[in-house]
């Protein structure tokens, strides 16, 4: 038979179309419209009861992994001890520093992964990173089932929001290393029926582009962090349209700052949601507009004090923990995300949902600055400039010494048609010292003056904020 000089080689290939039993998947993490007329609505006890049944599985797991191993080891805590979400408490949290520390000591992917390329005959695996606004990006696996669950989660958001079938929706998260564009993509694609239009963000197709295709192809969904969509407004201001009129847009599924501030805008239905990296999303708006329903199928979530890490009573802001109840790849249990939020409510909904409801993220707790006793986050900086109608929408925080205290300094841009600078300079000032409760130093800047330190459009989020109260001045 083999007469021929080449024989090509039989390696198997992990199919990806075989690499997920979709039906179990389905029935374990219900996408939308299913999730709504169930885990949705259930009880709170039920609900406990989903998670506690989970929770062997996902610690046994994450104890195969050395980087949780050892911590657990270390304290004395096996995962048989863990009976109750209350039990959870007794397993250390962690933080991005400890998976800094995991890839510098353990290169180039850490000792935290769960799956590795050797793994790849139980599946196929993809690779992206955090979006590394804060430090070196951290590389993760996912396995097909974390991936697809976690697409799932996303596309209950989309729905919620109100994308459907046949929609076309303009994804401007910036396509790179960064998981943020591809996880949306596959969301749309896989479990909403959208079709996703690939604009990437405005380092990729300019803003104007991204106007021009939003209004010819009559896109009818919308997704990006607020920054870049109060942007995209402001772009198409500056091409003659009116951004509430001249779109066919039905929603926006924005994340980050204020989605009321879009909905004004666009003229449009925005929901906000909360997710990062490593788990996708946990929690999103629903119609009633009062909070992000936590994803509690998924998800164990707890509010800690940012000093202490002592759990707190609802209604506290505090750091979230985060614990993934389905992953199969790199775990994360009692991850101290250190974005900071308060549970709203665990009453039932208006939407008919006992799903507990979170506030808004208010800030990054190592933003976070004390001044004289009280706690200033840049991100509630910027919103209160930002509401000025005559403010451009772009600002820069720093915190400084001055004369041996903590100074925090807000960069505002007034937009073109604004000359004089002093008035509003004035203004800001009052309205921060009086919605803060605190002195707040204002610098009014020309239109583009606060680029060079967000770097708005050339990373995916703008920096906000430096701390260069440990810098010596130059
Ligand atoms: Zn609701």
């Amino acid at each position: 038979m083999a007469d021929h000089p080449l024989t090509i080689p039989e390696v198997p290939i992990p199919y990806f179309f075989r690499a997920l039993d979709w039906e179990q998947l389905v029935h374990d993490y219900p996408p939308a419209p299913r999730f709504f007329r169930t885990t949705y609505l259930t009880s709170p006890e039920a609900i406990r009861a989903l998670q506690e049944a989970r929770l062997p599985r996902a610690l046994a797991h994450a104890y195969s992994v050395p980087f949780y191993r050892k911590r657990w080891d270390a304290v004395g805590v096996h995962p048989r001890d863990i009976r109750t979400l209350e039990d959870l408490r007794l397993l250390p949290t962690y933080r991005v520093d400890d998976i800094r520390r995991s890839v510098e000591e353990h290169p180039p992917f850490g000792d935290y992964q769960g799956v590795t390329p050797d793994d790849v005959q139980r599946g196929p695996l993809r690779l992206f990173t955090s979006g590394g606004t804060t430090g070196r990006p951290r590389p993760m696996f996912y396995s097909p089932w974390d991936r697809q669950v976690g697409a799932i989660l996303r596309a209950r958001a989309f729905y919620l929001a109100g994308f459907r079938p046949g929609d076309l929706v303009q994804n401007t998260m910036l396509y790179s290393l960064h998981n943020g564009a591809f996880i949306v993509d596959e969301a749309l694609y896989h479990w909403c029926g959208c079709i996703p239009v690939t604009t990437s963000a405005g380092l990729v197709t300019r803003s104007r582009r991204q106007v021009e295709i939003l209004r010819e192809w009559g896109v009818r969904g919308l997704v990006g962090f607020h920054d870049f969509l109060m942007h995209l407004a402001e772009t198409a201001r500056e091409l003659g349209y009116d951004p509430a009129k001249d779109f066919s847009l039905r929603a926006i599924a924005s994340m980050g700052g204020q989605p009321r501030e879009l909905e004004r805008v666009w003229g449009c239905n925005v929901a906000e949601n909360y997710g990062m990296h490593e788990v996708q999303v946990v929690a999103a708006e629903c119609p009633a507009k009062a909070g992000m329903h936590l994803w509690l199928d998924a998800f164990v979530v707890e509010v800690v004090d940012l000093e202490t890490g002592a759990p707190l009573p609802d209604g506290a802001v505090g750091s979230l923990v985060l614990t993934a109840l389905y992953k199969t790849g790199a775990p994360v249990v009692r991850y101290d995300t250190r974005d900071t939020a308060r549970i709203l409510s665990r009453d039932r909904c208006a939407c008919g949902s006992w799903l507990p409801r979170i506030s808004s993220i208010l800030g990054r707790a190592d933003t976070m600055v004390k001044l004289r006793g009280i706690n200033v986050w840049p991100e509630a900086v910027g919103e209160i400039v930002r509401r000025d109608p005559r403010v451009g929408g772009e600002y820069f925080c720093y915190v400084e010494r001055r004369e041996g205290r903590d100074e925090m300094v807000v960069l505002v841009e007034r937009k073109a048609e604004v000359e004089e600078s002093a008035t509003l300079q004035r203004d800001l000032a009052e309205q921060l010292r009086t919605q803060l409760g605190v002195t707040i130093l204002v610098e009014v800047c020309p239109p583009g003056g606060t680029q060079p330190f967000t770097r708005f459009g050339s990373e995916s989020k703008p920096r906000r904020f430096e701390d260069r109260r440990h810098t010596r001045p130059e």
